[in-house]
Order: C-alpha cells, then structure tokens, then sequence
C-alpha cells in the first residue's frame, strides 16, 4: 500500500523565512535599542536639570541664613562700636540710656528681638525681649554654645574685631545671636578690658521669617523641615559647636522633568516617524529581495523539471528522493524505487524519428502518471529511463503490485496518429527500510536490479539483491577483459559441421567464437556473446569472426559458411559496408556465405530490419533466420522477409523424442518453410534417430554433436581431406 508523503516541504522556503523572521527581530532590537538610548539619554538631561537646580535651591537657602546672620552682625557692629554706647553703658548712670538705646529698641524691630548687656563674669545688667525685661536668665534660655560665641567675643586679640555670632537654640526657637565688645568707634576702650561690657543680641528665625526668605530669595515652599528630607532638599542650621539646631528645606521644582514632559510627545513622535521609515524601508528591501527569491526559486524549479515530459528530471529526482528517505526515518516507513529503463524505445526513435518518439516519451509518462498516482515521486532520469519512489508499510507488496501494473501497461501497443509501436520496459526494484539507505545508494541498487532484468530477458521486473554486486563486479572484470582479448585478437573461431541430411556428409560450416580467458580457461559464448552486445564490442567481435572464418574456409573450396550476426551489429548503418569490404579482404565468394540472426530485431524492428536485409543481399550473401523455435517463432515473417534458410532450434529438436505432438509440430513448421521454397537446417541433432526423423520431416541440413562438435579449422581439414570421418557417419 502505498502512504501519502506528506506535501515535500521545500528547504528554501523555510530558510527564506527563518531569515525574514530573523531580520524583523534585528530590526525590532536596533529600534528598541535606540529608543532606550533617547529616553535614558533625555532621563539623564533631565536628571541633572533637576540636580542644578536643586543645587541652585541649596546655594540660595545658605546664602539667604548667613545673610541673615550677617544683617545681625552688621546691626550688632552697629549698636557696640558706638561712642554713646562706650560712655553710657560704662558710666554708672547710664542705665536709662541702655534701656532706651538698647531693651527699648528690641519691640517690633525687624533687627533684633531680644537685648542683653552682661559684664565679663556673665552678670547679667540688662535682659529685654519685645520690649520689656526678659523672664528668664541668659544661661537657661540659650544653649551653651552662647558661651563659646562670648569667649570669642571677650578674648579677642587685639586688633581684631571682638565680636562673634552663630545660630543658637533658644527658648522660644532658633535664634542668630551676636555678641560683642561695647567700645568706642574706633574700638578704643576708656576702661581695662576685664571690666568691659558685652552686648548681646538676638534675632528669633521662624516660621514667618523663613517665609520672608522663601519670598526673597524665590526658593518654594522653604520651610523648617522636621527629619532629613530624602529629596537632599535641606540644609542644616548648626551652632558653632557643630550641633544641629533645625533644618530648612523646600520644594524641588524638577525643571528637568517639567522639560521631560514637554518635549516627550515630540520624541516620541519622532522615534515613530524613524521607526516607520525604516520598516518602509526593510518591507520594501524584503519584498524585492522575495521577488528575486521566487525568480530563483522558480529558475531553480525549472532545473528541476524535464521539459519534454513535465516530470521531475534527474536532479529534481534526486532532491525528493533524499526528502522521501528523511521521511521515511521519522515515520518508519520503507522507500521503495522502481527503475524503468524502456526496452526497444532506442529503436523506435531510430525508425519513425525524433518527434515520435518524444510522443512516445510523453505517451509513457502520462500513463505512468496515471499509474502510480500522487502520492509517488514520478520522474524522468534519463533519455528512456524513469524512475518511481514512494513510502510504504509493504514494500513487498507494493512493488510486486506496482510492477505488474506498470508491466501490463507496456503490454498494449502505443499508438502514436497512425503508427503503432511496441516497446517493454524492464524493472529493478530497491527497497530503503525505514529510510535506512540513502538515496543514492537506493538508486544504484535500483539501477543494478534493473540491468538484471534487461540482462535476463527483458520486459520484467526484478529486486535488488547483495549478490548483485559481486555479480556487476565479476562482470565489469569479464568486459574489462573481453575487451583486451579482443583488442589483442586473443578470441578464436571454431567450425561446426553442417552435412546434407541425404548421406550425411560435410557440406559446411558453422563458425562459433571462442574465448580463452587468461587465467580463469574458457568462457561460454552465453556468456561473453551478451557482454559483447551490450556494451558495443559486438561490431569488433563479430567482423573478426567474420574475416578469421572466411580467411579459414579460403582451404575448403565448396564447403559454406555460415557465421553469427547479433542484432546490435546489424542496427549499425555501416555494417554492410564493413563485411563487403571483409569480402573483399579475403577474397569471398559471397554466394557460399550465410549471415544467421535471430527474429528478435525483425519483431522490433521490422522497417529497418527489411532495408539492412535488401543491402546485404545485394552483397549476395545468404541470410538465415537462427533459432527457429525458441522465441515467437511467427512464420509471418518467413514470408515477410523472405530469408534465404530457416534453422530449427535445437530446443524443438529435442522436443523429438518427447513423442506424437511435437513430430507433429516440426513436421508442420518445416512444411510451411517448404511451401514458402525456404530451406530448413536443423540444430542440434544429437541422435541418429533424431537425424533419420529430420531427414524424413524435410530437412535438407543437419547440425548437431551427433555429426560433430564445434572443432578446430586443423580438424575440419582433417575431415575435409577424408583424413578423419565425421561422428554419425558410421
Ligand atoms: P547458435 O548460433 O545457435 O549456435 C549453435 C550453438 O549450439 C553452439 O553453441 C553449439 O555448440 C551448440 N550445439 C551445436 N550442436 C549441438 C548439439 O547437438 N547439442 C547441443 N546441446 N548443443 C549444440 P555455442 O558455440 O556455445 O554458441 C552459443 C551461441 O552463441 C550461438 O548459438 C550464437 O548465438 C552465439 N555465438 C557464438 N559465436 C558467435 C559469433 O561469432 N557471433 C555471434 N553474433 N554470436 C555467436
Ligand atoms: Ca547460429
Ligand atoms: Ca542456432
């Protein structure tokens, strides 16, 4: 049964789409890529626009602290180096100008909100805040850090200027606090300075002030931040002991991601734009690079095919066949290949022309088409040869089915307008079990099993078998040195009798050729006469024969020779050429030669067989038809072509002693060449009673072991000069 080979998937196609598929994704990563690399690119713009300005943020919010700090400094500057203050402050009556100048001023100014003047030892002389006397005393309500700004205050060397200021916690908050030496303008002092005096003031930072800041140095939303902010946004306000006392943060106004957002759309926008240009660009690339794929694919398909019968060709066949191997591994299924090579098709070509025979060839391969179905791998493989494969479960039975099939159809006569033509095929058939042998070694096992065929008659199928190969070699050895033999001239000819059937003496010869091989003795004319036909070495073979005999019988004037002729010869144009100019080599009577052929090549061949045959015998030789009997034995073609003797078979004269119904037949046959005037010889006589029968049937010739074997020239001469007697003429 044959299976279905599923659709023979083509190896292009998938490649083709591999790389497509292969391209898109290179395509798909350089455009994800480039995306990424803009964004990540436009991410670090905005990044560090954001980080400037936060920078920026940070800068301005230090800078609006210390110049808080400074405006207290220069207040404080103002208010100690001061020459009423020199003389107030250190005069034992200049309270009231202290309160005034200094613990009055300290309501709703915008400078300083709280005044305290104390002498070197910390003795507090005046304490104001908003305006009144303090309630609370200088060491509970700053943090100790006040003392390192009075130490620096107090100590300072001389010539610098004894004032200090930093950030300290107070009661009520964060303040920046100023101490420094009240003293004369010029920084000159009218007491010792153990009994100088301090001025101190502060100046409270909260939530209103900062706000002011924020407005002023245009920071948003600057404000007293509780933790560290996780933006950085923050900067800290340390006392000069390096501890902090509060933090101020603010907003960050992320110009960069403002920025970000506004140009995105646009980037975006773009990287569209590109993407789609290039995909115009690679669909337009691939669909000129498929175009020049399908031209090829469809050049290749071309190469593919055999024009004259629309089938695959050689090399197509060769493709689908390594496909059908593959298959069959995967599936477990065998491939089968039947080899046709068509017997008589050369013929046919030679006879009616060219153009009936591509008819012929197409005639061949539609029907097989029909024949074999879809499912099988049909092609043409050479000149006259085609070739089957499919997958089967049984291969057996699928190639015994297939060749009697394909068998019977070369049964039937082509008709081709008005000519008919009969042509065979012969088969070999090979087997790949489950795929397991690969196709180009499936194809010579299929070739070899098929010459079989050819070489064992023709028109019938046969397998392969591993004998076969010994056999092909053991032959290609035989031809190889039939081949030196007859170059060499190594082959010789033997001369069966031929006597007269009234009296039994020698009336001729038959030469037969004979070969010695050179270390192996001799090999049967079986054999090597076909070798020699099917290779062509027929035409050297068969002239020799035909010059050494006529060169020998040149010594038996009288005697008649008769020599073999094998089709293959005869198909050759030239060949009557050739053998006239043996006679005239040889100086031949051609009136005492008979050339013998078998009917094969008249059956094949009948117009040309008829056009050879009118040339020889205007040659003037005879022309006998061999082996009557042993084929299709038709005497339709005795009267046809008009042979000049009809030689029995030696199988239908052995059929003699078999009994009633075969006397009856060679009695008949011989009867019939009579009426037609056609002598008849008869081979193959081995007994006298077979001789006396013959002789009575109407044989006028008889040949046989009975009269003599095949001899030498040297014994022939013997019997010819009455030296020796013949075997049966006792
Ligand atoms: P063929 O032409 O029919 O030759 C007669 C064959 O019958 C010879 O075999 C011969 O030895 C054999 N024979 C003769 N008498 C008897 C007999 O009483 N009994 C038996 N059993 N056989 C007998 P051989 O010589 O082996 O030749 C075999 C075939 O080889 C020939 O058959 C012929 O077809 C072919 N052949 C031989 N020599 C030539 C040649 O030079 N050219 C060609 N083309 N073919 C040749
Ligand atoms: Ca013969
Ligand atoms: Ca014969």
């Amino acid at each position: 049964m044959p299976i279905a080979p599923p659709r023979l998937r083509h190896p292009v196609a998938v490649g083709r789409r591999l790389t497509g598929i292969a391209m898109l994704a290179a395509f798909a990563l350089v455009v994800v890529l480039v995306i990424i690399f803009i964004l990540t690119a436009l991410d670090r713009i905005a990044d560090y626009a954001n980080r400037l300005d936060d920078d920026r943020s940070r800068q301005t919010t230090d800078g609006a602290l210390r110049t808080y700090e400074n405006q207290l400094y220069a207040t404080l500057n103002d208010y100690a180096a001061w020459d009423d203050a020199a003389q107030f402050v250190y005069a034992a009556d200049g309270l009231d100008w202290v309160k005034s100048n200094y613990g009055d001023m300290t309501v709703n100014s915008d400078l300083f909100d709280i005044a305290v003047v104390m002498d070197m030892q910390h003795n507090v002389i005046l304490a104001y805040q908003d305006g009144r006397p303090a309630s609370w005393t200088v060491g509970d309500y700053f943090d100790s850090s006040l003392w390192t700004l009075f130490d620096r205050a107090a100590t300072a060397a001389p010539g610098s200027v004894p004032e200090a200021t930093g950030f300290v916690r107070t009661g009520r908050g964060v303040a920046v606090v100023g101490v420094a030496l009240i003293r004369q303008k010029t920084g000159a002092l009218t007491i010792p300075r153990e009994q100088g005096r301090l001025l101190l003031f502060a100046r409270h930072l909260d939530e209103r002030r900062v706000a002011d800041l924020a407005q002023t140095y245009v920071v948003d939303g600057m404000r007293f931040a509780d933790a560290p902010l996780a933006s950085g946004n923050i900067v800290e306000i340390r006392n000069v002991d390096g501890r902090v006392l509060a933090r101020l943060g603010w907003n960050s106004r992320l110009p960069g991601d403002l920025g970000y957002h506004q140009v995105r759309p646009l980037v975006y926008c773009a990287l569209a734009m590109v993407g789609l240009f290039f995909l115009l660009l690679l669909v337009s690339g691939r669909n000129m690079v498929n175009r020049a794929k399908a031209d090829e694919a469809a050049a290749r398909r071309l190469a593919m095919c055999d024009r004259l019968s629309g089938l695959l060709n050689r090399s197509g066949f060769f493709a689908a066949l390594g496909e059908l191997v593959a298959e069959g591994q995967q599936r477990e299924l065998h491939v089968l290949l039947l080899y046709l090579d068509l017997d008589g098709f050369k013929e046919v070509n030679d006879a009616y022309g060219h153009g009936t025979g591509d008819q012929l060839i197409r005639g061949v391969a539609a029907g097989l088409e029909a024949l074999v179905g879809p499912d099988a791998v049909l092609a043409r493989v050479g000149g006259d040869e085609f070739a089957v494969a499919l997958l089967t479960f049984a291969a057996q039975t699928a190639a015994d089915t297939l060749s009697d099939r394909i068998l019977g159809f070369f049964d039937e006569p082509f008709v081709i307008g008005e000519r008919v033509a009969t042509i065979g095929t012969s088969i070999g058939i090979a087997v790949s079990p489950r795929g397991h042998v690969p196709g180009e070694e499936l194809v010579r096992r299929a070739d070899m099993a098929m010459y079989r065929a050819k070489e064992t008659g023709r028109g019938r199928a046969d397998h392969y078998r591993p004998e076969m190969d010994a056999e092909r070699e053991e032959r290609n050895q035989l031809e190889i040195d039939l081949r030196i033999a007859i170059e060499r001239r190594e082959l010789h000819v033997v001369y069966q009798p031929v006597v007269g059937s009234e009296g039994w003496r020698l009336i001729g010869v038959e030469a037969l050729a004979r070969w010695n091989r050179k270390g192996f003795g001799p090999v049967a004319p079986e054999v090597f006469i076909p070798i020699a036909e099917s290779t062509g070495l027929i035409d050297q073979l068969g002239l020799f024969v035909l010059q050494r005999a006529c060169e020998t019988v040149q010594q038996w004037p009288g005697l008649k020779l008769a020599v073999n002729i094998s089709p293959g010869q005869f198909r050759d144009p030239a060949f009557a050429t050739h053998v006239e100019a043996v006679f005239r080599k040889t100086g031949t009577d051609p009136s005492g030669i008979t050339l013998e052929m078998t009917e094969g090549y008249f059956i094949q061949n009948p117009e040309r067989a008829r056009m050879a045959l009118t040339t020889l015998r205007q040659l003037g030789v005879k022309i006998a038809l061999d082996d009557f009997g042993a084929g299709f034995s038709s005497v339709g073609y005795l009267r046809q072509f008009g042979f000049d003797r009809m030689k029995i078979d030696k199988s239908l004269v052995n059929a003699l002693d078999e009994g009633e119904r075969a006397i009856d037949l060679l009695q008949a046959t011989v009867a019939l060449a009579r009426s037609l005037d056609i002598p008849v010889t008869a081979e193959g006589v081995e007994t006298r009673q077979q001789a006396v029968q013959l002789r009575l049937t109407g044989c006028d010739e008889l040949q046989g072991y009975f009269f003599g074997k095949p001899m030498p020239a040297e014994e022939i001469d013997a019997i010819f000069h009455g030296r020796r007697r013949l075997d049966g003429a006792a």
